[in-house]
């Protein structure tokens, strides 16, 4: 059971590969993103104070992200977990220890998405998803085989994020640099951190990925 985290700036292909290393080897996808979409979308408290600062391409409270992640942390336990844009802050690098040692767990590795940053605003404009299972998509690079058909589930309707245009990517990837990046050392110094090409194409990064996560690396 290994706990990993998936670290590289917007559009890097972070919820791609943890979309894949859920279906191949069950562990459980938490996606800080994901979690904060669905509370805007539901209304809830978090969702309402949230919606703003995201889609100013801002990032929201460590408290709020950082109790999002240990409410969903035990449903992780058995299979493992991929966070996926968590943590973004030292604060949060910080909190996330805290709650794996409290449940006597540990952090196995870390892996950065080594990515060019003007292919980004390019890769992050074009993507979307379908509406009812969630497989993401991308106008040049995947587009769906069938136009305007899920070649998963086959359902017609599809959705595009909000904060997913050129001002606010540009303003997400300045918050990286800014506040995500300084954390590398943290994980550095502890020998968990391997970095992988993010610009070669998913089937080798999730290649990559398979031997780091198999202790070959
Ligand atoms: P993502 O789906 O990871 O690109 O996140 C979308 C937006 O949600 C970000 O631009 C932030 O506004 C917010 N967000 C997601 N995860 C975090 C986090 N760990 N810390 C702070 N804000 C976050």
């Amino acid at each position: 059971m290994l706990n990993i985290i998936l670290l590289g700036p917007p559009g890097a292909g972070k919820g791609t590969q943890a979309a894949r290393l859920q279906a191949a080897r069950g562990m459980v996808q938490l996606s800080t993103g994901d979690m904060l979409r669905e509370a805007v979308a539901a209304g809830t408290p978090i969702g309402r104070k949230a919606k703003a600062v995201m889609e100013r391409g801002e990032l929201v409270s460590d408290a709020i992200v950082s109790a999002l992640i240990g409410e969903r942390l035990d449903a992780a336990a058995e299979q493992g977990a991929i966070f996926d844009g968590f943590p973004r802050t030292r604060a949060q690098a910080e909190a996330l220890d805290l709650l794996l040692t409290e449940r006597g767990r540990k952090l196995d590795q870390v892996i950065e998405l080594d990515v060019d940053e003007d292919a980004l605003v390019e890769r992050i404009v074009g993507r979307f998803s379908c509406a009812k299972c969630g497989t993401g998509y991308h106008d040049v690079f995947r587009p769906t085989k069938v136009p305007a058909v899920c070649d998963v589930c086959g359902s017609t309707e599809f959705k595009r994020r909000k904060d997913d245009n050129e001002q606010t990517v540009r303003t997400r990837m300045a918050e990286y640099r800014a506040k995500t990046e300084p954390i590398l050392p943290y994980y550095e110094e502890r020998r968990l951190l391997h970095r992988v090409d993010g610009m070669a194409p998913i089937d080798q990064v999730a290649a990559e990925i398979d031997v780091i996560l198999d202790g070959a690396v």
